[in-house]
């Protein structure tokens, strides 16, 4: 698996149109979409993603934003691609993410920070399982 890492659409980039723009940049930077889908994550399922921010002071906020609206979720293929995904999306807060990456260029503040990228291997198959059934992974 570990060509393979998970990202989500957030609400917030989903509310205001860039699902595709955000897609395409994906495409480009050489990613193959293998599963996707468009949901909504109630605030249970929310709390349950981020279950490993539970003891932060922001893990209320983060599940309040992440159950806001749609999200589009995915698990993309390429060579290293947890890492380079991470380069592709930029830092956590858009304020010190790099110039052309999906945060710079689409996320307005740390919270509502325009997509989700895993941060390990591990991560990107738990994440994945989470959302999408064998059949549904490519
Ligand atoms: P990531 O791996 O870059 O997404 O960052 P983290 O794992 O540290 O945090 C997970 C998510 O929690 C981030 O993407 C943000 O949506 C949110 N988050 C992180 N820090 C803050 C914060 O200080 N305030 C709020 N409201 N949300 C935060």
């Amino acid at each position: 698996m570990s060509n393979r890492t998970f990202t989500m659409i957030k609400p917030d980039a989903t509310g205001k149109g860039n699902t595709g723009a955000i897609l395409s940049m994906i495409n480009a930077a050489g990613f193959r979409i293998v599963a996707m889908k468009m949901t909504k994550l109630s605030k249970e399922k929310a709390g349950e993603f981020y279950a490993v921010h539970a003891a932060r002071p922001f893990y209320g906020e983060l599940v309040e934003f992440m159950s806001s609206g749609p999200i589009t979720a995915a698990i993309l293929e390429k060579d290293n691609a947890v890492e380079d995904f991470r380069k592709l999306i930029g830092s956590t807060n858009p304020a010190e993410a790099a110039e052309g990456t999906i945060r710079k260029l689409y996320a307005a503040s740390i919270g509502e920070n325009a997509v989700h990228g895993s941060d390990s291997n591990e991560n990107a198959k738990i994440e994945g399982d989470f959302f999408f059934s064998k059949l549904e992974q490519f």
